[in-house]
């Protein structure tokens, strides 16, 4: 078997203004609860195969960080499954999960926040070791946690040090240091270079991929920048508004990309300005809220190829070419 995670028909929401009194407001002469509900992520499907990076792109506030939070089941999915080595995880309990907790780990976007302040970054290495029985004994788990910050770049006598004595980019090496220890098959990496600056970035990137190519792992790289996903990704799926707009491979979606969403994200990034993309229009206006989605495709109100059947209905995904899905109506 070939993939490692497989997410079907994936949903997540959130209602706003819970409780008793929730929202409410005065309308035609009677007082009536408002229901709000954030759609964050709307029946998203996508998988990853073993050993090979598949990142999701897109603005802030699109769906990408509830996508894999909802996957490691920090959030509980409000739809659709997730199967995790062949494994459906959709269900499980807390402690069901535990066994999956130590084979997917997470790397998030601010490792100042990831880590404990108080633990030193020693014990912030050994303590899910310990827990989770990769070491059998407090020595054996400092002796693999020192190897492992090694292989980090971080230097046995800064491991008696704390979170906060650490620039950014160390922290970071530190929370991906963390993910390792239990030695999982699997990383979420949620917009781990997002909060850093530009010099430090690239060796971040390069620190995940001279780890992946150590470790065989598999990932989901979560970025709002087409630009870092591009050296790094096997395989792309381009989010807008919860949905997975265009989906295949890095060749299939850099070389000839379908969308207008995932075209207007590409003439938004100055370098890319000689490949084929002269043409597109860039994004126009903003975002919609996802507590009022839009009706039919949500991109059309931003969309420079919109007709009226877009205002309509949401388009079905085709598979244009072998492996490349796209939902637009013009194909
Ligand atoms: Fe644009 Fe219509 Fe395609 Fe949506 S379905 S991206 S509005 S052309």
């Amino acid at each position: 078997m070939n993939t490692i995670l497989k997410v079907k028909n994936l949903e997540q929401r959130f209602e706003l203004d819970k409780g008793i009194l929730g929202k409410i407001k005065f309308k035609n002469g009677k007082f009536v609860k408002e229901e709000r509900i954030v759609r964050a992520v709307n029946d998203i499907s996508f998988s990853v195969d073993k050993g090979k990076v598949f990142s999701l792109v897109g603005e802030s506030g699109c769906g990408k960080s509830t996508t894999a939070r909802t996957i490691i089941k920090l959030i509980e999915p409000k739809g659709g499954t997730v199967e995790f080595a062949g494994e459906n995880i959709t269900d499980l309990t807390r402690t069901e999960m535990l066994k999956y907790r130590k084979r997917m780990q997470m790397i998030f976007q601010d490792p100042y926040a990831s880590l404990n302040s108080k633990q030193k970054v020693l014990n912030i290495i050994t303590e899910p070791m310990l827990f989770h029985g990769v070491a059998a004994s407090k020595s054996e788990a400092k002796e693999k946690a020192l190897d492992i910050l090694g292989k980090v770049g971080i230097r046995p006598e800064q491991a008696t040090r704390y979170p906060h004595q650490f620039s950014g980019g160390q922290r970071q090496r530190i929370g991906i240091a963390r993910a390792l220890a239990v030695e999982p098959e699997f990383i979420i990496a949620d917009e781990p270079v997002s909060a850093l600056d530009v010099s430090i970035q690239a060796q971040i990137l390069n620190l995940l991929m001279d780890l992946k190519k150590e470790y065989n792992f598999s990932y989901l790289f979560i970025a709002h920048d087409l630009s870092v996903v591009k050296h790094i990704s096997d395989d792309l799926g381009v989010m807008y508004l919860g949905k997975i707009v265009e989906k295949g491979s890095k060749v299939n979606i850099f070389d000839n990309p379908l969308h207008p969403y995932t075209k207007a994200l590409f003439s938004s990034v100055p370098k890319l300005s000689g490949t084929n993309l002269k043409n597109s229009k860039g994004i126009r206006g903003e975002i919609p809220s996802s507590i009022n989605l839009p009706s039919g495709c949500y991109f059309h109100d931003r969309c420079p190829y919109a007709k009226q059947i877009c205002m309509e209905k949401m388009p079905t995904e085709r598979e244009v070419e072998n492996g490349h899905f796209v939902l637009c109506h013009l194909y």
